[in-house]
């Protein structure tokens, strides 16, 4: 099996040059003979891009003229995943710290709602993302999505996502509030059904509470529901993430998100790599090709992907949809289509300038310590969005009016 089926392809978002070849007037078959003449992409990969590419473009045509997506992110988490990188911190001290950073979230909420009131966007998307926001009280959600609805004008909203991911976060309260504040998408992820590998990678619960997790939040009138899972995670051979996909299908989640494991540099598992029994290659192929063929057995396509560095055998991260249930947000952050504007620890504001594809970004700090403790500096960075920032480096005009 070709270790390499990318070709000469390192880029993280293949799809996007489908979408460029598309829209230049190019065929199908054309995309596909670019991919695999020029790239020396493998054809299942080729045709995979185009795909995505392909179900990108109902997407973009429903697109508001000057849609944002708001994105936030809440960098809590019970305990921290063997292979995670982000910044998330399971500690009793940096518990301590979640009123102090809903607190300066409301802040730069407020502030940011004037920001976008001012440039006359109309917000299309909303994501909040971490971590695990649902790692908050279903007081401090109530709070921040209280403070949300009363400074943005979210009547037009599309689509309202919220990270349930981990369901040791998830009790009833929490999921109800998220309802009353017209959350209408969630994701509740596993990762794997297998209670073994789930305490190799340091999940305090087990696939029984995946499946709970999931009745809980269909009972609290959660339809659609993302769920994610990883192939080649340590210690699993191919009939381990056979029957990690069986089982999350069996709860019939709208859209099932197939990671690729992925050795990240300041995660655990790449500290003590040599202490873990990795999957190789080959095998992390044979999963992805399963996943494929299965989820596309049960209806369910591909409309995003993404690749990242040091993935099992150089493949990618997928999203599988059943119709009508392809996440308008993941499709703008991965083929960057749209504007999104972030807020909270970590988030990176991303402008996109739709005649020129110019992308811009301004960066929130990573720690929720220092996010808290510099919150007016992160105020200020936004503030290059109005123009009112004369040394900006942004062409926020052009942006502006292209939204
Ligand atoms: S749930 Fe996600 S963000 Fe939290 S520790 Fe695990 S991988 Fe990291």
């Amino acid at each position: 099996m070709n270790n390499n089926p990318w070709g000469k392809l390192t880029g993280i978002r293949p799809a996007k040059i489908a979408t460029k070849l598309l829209g230049s007037g190019k065929s199908d078959e054309q995309v596909i003979d670019y991919f695999m003449n020029e790239c020396g992409t493998e054809y299942n990969k080729a045709a995979l891009a185009l795909e995505c590419a392909r179900a990108l473009i109902p997407a973009r045509e429903a697109m508001y003229e000057n849609g944002v997506s708001l994105y936030i992110g809440i960098p809590f988490c019970p305990s921290r995943c063997l292979y995670c990188s982000f910044v998330t911190n399971g500690t009793k001290q940096a518990a301590r710290l979640k009123p102090a950073y809903v607190e300066a979230l409301k802040k730069e909420i407020a502030y940011t709602a004037g920001i976008v009131e001012k440039i006359g966007c109309v917000v299309e998307t909303v994501y909040i993302g971490g971590g695990t926001p649902t790692s908050l009280s279903s007081e401090l959600l109530d709070d921040m999505l209280s403070s949300l609805e009363s400074r943005f004008d979210l009547s037009r909203v599309k689509e309202f996502t919220v990270e349930a991911g981990r369901p040791d976060t998830i009790d009833e309260q929490k999921l109800l509030t998220l309802k009353k504040h017209n959350v209408d998408r969630i994701s509740i992820n596993p990762q794997t059904m297998n209670d073994k590998t789930l305490r190799l990678i340091g999940r305090a619960h087990s696939a029984q509470d995946i499946r709970d997790a999931m009745a809980l939040a269909r009972s609290c009138g959660f339809d659609d529901i993302n769920m994610d899972v990883i192939a080649g995670l340590p210690g699993e051979d191919l009939d381990m993430f056979r029957y990690t996909l069986e089982e999350v299908e069996k709860l019939d989640p709208t859209d099932t998100t197939v990671h690729t494991m992925s050795v990240k540099r300041s995660s655990r598992l790449h500290e003590y790599l040599s202490l873990y029994d990795l999957t190789d290659g080959e095998t992390a192929a044979r999963m992805v090709e399963f996943a494929a063929d299965f989820l596309s057995e049960r209806g369910k396509r591909p409309y995003y992907m993404y690749r990242q560095k040091n993935q099992l055998g150089n493949l990618e991260n997928v999203g599988y949809a059943k119709p009508g249930f392809a996440s308008l947000y993941n499709l703008y952050i991965m083929e960057e289509i749209q504007t999104i504007i972030s807020m909270g620890c970590g988030g990176v504001t991303k402008t996109v300038d739709r005649a020129t594809d110019r992308i811009e970004r301004i960066f929130n700090v990573k720690e929720p310590k220092d996010y808290i403790e510099r919150l007016d500096e992160m105020l200020h960075r936004k503030d290059v969005l109005t123009g009112q920032e004369p040394n900006s480096r942004f062409r926020v005009s052009s942006w502006r009016r292209e939204l």
